[in-house]
């Protein structure tokens, strides 16, 4: 897929996996979940490998808008209205503490992240625009609620987030994968007993996770008849 960020970008490459490997932890999926998760384990001394279908951050990262940001829709409104004020709360600041991870790590890597406010507006719903705004000062995060967009986009109601970021998608996870054992062009077709095969080799681990969308293993929740 080209897109705007694969342009004048060269990507890192890495080999398929060969023969029969054993890792204390194995990722499937190389972008950017798999990868951020990969770079988390590793840190923390676990021993572990990724197995990449395609190309590390060939997939739906390669295609993403890059806003690093804890606003997503009207969604805290809705979080409070279902859940309570205490869960919303918590989601909050889940999301704010990643932003600020992610802030922390780009600033001395070389994937032009800069620190941006971030606008969700409507057209045509300013009352609801400011409901969000409100709920989420309430929740304990300085929002502001405006009724103008930038670019002459015709706006009833806007929030925004001030300090969430933008960044290069692709320069950070090249990044963030440097000294990860990474194989590409290595798709897993079957997860059993602990292992992962690929068409050249298999990686057994402990404990395996599904960065690539689907848990398409047979097993609880009959996932892969769904996907079917
Ligand atoms: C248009 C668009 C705009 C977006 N804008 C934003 C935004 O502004 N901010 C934001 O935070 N998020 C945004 N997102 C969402 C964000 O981009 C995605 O959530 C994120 O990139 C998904 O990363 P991922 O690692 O889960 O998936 P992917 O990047 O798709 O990675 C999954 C990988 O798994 C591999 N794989 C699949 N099957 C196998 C297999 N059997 N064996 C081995 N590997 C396999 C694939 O090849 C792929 O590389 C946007 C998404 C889209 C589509």
């Amino acid at each position: 897929m080209d897109t705007i960020w694969t342009r004048d970008f060269s990507a890192q490459s890495y080999p398929p996996l060969m023969g029969e490997q054993e890792r204390e932890a194995l990722v499937i999926g190389g972008g950017m979940a798999g990868i951020l998760i990969a770079r988390e384990l590793t840190d923390a001394g676990v021993r572990c490998a990724v197995l990449e279908a395609n190309r590390v951050g060939s997939g739906v990262t390669a295609g993403t808008t890059a806003v690093v940001s804890a606003q997503h829709a009207t969604l805290y409104q809705d979080l409070v209205k279902s859940f309570g004020t205490e869960k919303a709360r918590g989601y909050l600041n889940a999301n704010l503490e990643a932003v600020r991870a992610i802030a922390e790590r780009a600033k001395s890597l070389e994937c032009d992240y800069e620190e941006r406010p971030s606008l969700m507006w409507s057209a045509t719903d300013g009352a609801k625009m400011r409901r969000e705004a409100h709920t989420v000062q309430e929740l304990g995060f300085p929002a502001v609620f405006t009724d103008t967009a930038p670019m002459g986009i015709r706006c009833a109601g806007a929030v925004m987030f001030p300090g969430m970021g933008q960044f290069h998608p692709l320069k950070f996870l090249r990044a963030m994968a440097e000294g990860l054992e990474i194989y590409e062009l290595s798709a897993v077709r079957k997860v059993k007993n602990m292992t992962a095969y690929t068409d050249a080799g298999s990686v057994r681990a402990k404990s395996i996770v599904f960065a690539c969308h689907f848990p398409f293993m047979d097993r609880r929740g009959l996932y892969f008849m769904k996907m079917h």
